[in-house]
């Protein structure tokens, strides 16, 4: 039995492969290369370089490794882009999706991991959001996920394929044991960002709001560590592998930091200052997106073994630091 993991060489992708290895998972990453990169798949995995679209390939591969579940993490995840360009969110996030499970299902694969994401529960409260709250996703990036769920759901219904959608919050941090991190460039993410600022590859970095209605006047967020998430999916292939039925769960913690507390942590584990500015409102954001993960805990048996946000930000520094010296021997 093989995995096949699409955007295997991706942030987060890269980081489900290690953990597949790591469980004694045989494992196969599909990935364009377009955004991952070559290095950041395991050497143990095998990596196809093409699109999870091209049925011929997809095909070959499930029957040549014996593919029993497909892990897909390929698509793209600007937000703001996918207001800018919403027509190809919609092509590489939704219609690629369903070519995919087109695949999988004609192939006879019947165990399904998609990853969804918070954003399609648009501007969530202050309270902890559960899985059956409304869906109002405010981006064509939300609604492009969104629609992948639904097409989960049908499939299902209608064939032999199962699925577990697992909506992630913040995620962030790297492997603990440096093997993988986030290294796309032009990253927007606040702990990206703010490590970026420490260690000089950046002037500054701004605060995008100062007067949301929460204690301290920033956006409040559920950071999650990449390994957890990881973690989440391995849990979830084992339950699917067992018999479980399908199943849509939020990946949080169940609490939230705001965008000064994390800065905060940042200047903890980097031991000096570096210079914020506080600026105004990013446009689209929500003043707090926080998970209730009870479902994910009691239908997964998750427990998350990093819930600690100075340590997402110490393996998040110790990544990017290891990032600098990759890409400066690379010249
Ligand atoms: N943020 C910020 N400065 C930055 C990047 C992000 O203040 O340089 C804030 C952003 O406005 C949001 C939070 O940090 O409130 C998390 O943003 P991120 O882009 O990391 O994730 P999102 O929640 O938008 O998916």
């Amino acid at each position: 039995m093989t995995v096949l993991v699409t955007g295997g060489a991706g942030y987060i992708g890269s980081h489900m492969v290690w953990e597949l290895l790591d469980a004694g998972e045989s494992v196969v990453v599909l990935d364009r290369l377009s955004t991952g990169f070559e290095w950041a798949v395991a050497p143990e995995a095998k990596l196809v370089v093409g699109d999870v679209a091209d049925k011929e390939l997809v095909g070959g591969i499930i029957r040549d490794s014996h593919v029993d579940a497909i892990i897909h993490f390929a698509g793209s995840i600007v937000v703001p882009e996918s207001v800018a360009d919403p027509l190809a969110y919609y092509e590489n996030n939704t219609s690629k999706t369903r070519t995919l499970i087109e695949t999988a299902v004609r192939e006879g694969v019947s165990h399904f991991i998609f990853s969804s994401t918070a954003a399609v529960y648009g501007g969530a409260g202050l309270e902890p959001v559960r899985e059956d709250a409304r869906l109002a996703p405010e981006s064509p990036y939300g609604l492009s996920k969104l629609m992948s769920e639904w097409m989960l759901r049908d499939a299902g219904l209608a064939h032999d394929i199962r699925y577990t959608a697992l909506r992630y919050f913040n995620v962030a941090g790297a492997d603990p044991r440096g093997r993988t991190g986030q290294s796309t460039p032009g990253a927007t993410h606040l702990i990206k960002v703010a490590c970026e600022t420490a260690l000089g590859k950046r002037p500054f970095m701004q605060v995008f709001g100062t007067d949301y209605p929460t204690p301290d006047g920033t956006c409040m967020r559920d950071y999650i560590h990449v390994s957890d998430l990881a973690a989440a999916h391995r849990l979830a292939l084992q339950r699917l592998r067992a018999g479980g039925q399908s199943l849509v769960a939020n990946c949080g913690y169940s609490h939230g930091y705001s965008v000064l507390e994390v800065i905060e942590s940042v200047r903890r584990a980097f031991g000096r200052d570096f210079e914020v500015k506080m600026g105004d409102r990013r446009p689209g954001d929500a003043a707090a997106v926080v998970a209730n993960s009870d479902l994910a805990r009691a239908e997964l048996g998750w427990t998350p073994q990093r819930d600690d946000l100075d340590q997402i930000v110490a393996d998040a520094l110790a990544w990017e630091r290891i990032l600098t010296s990759k890409n400066s021997a690379r010249g």
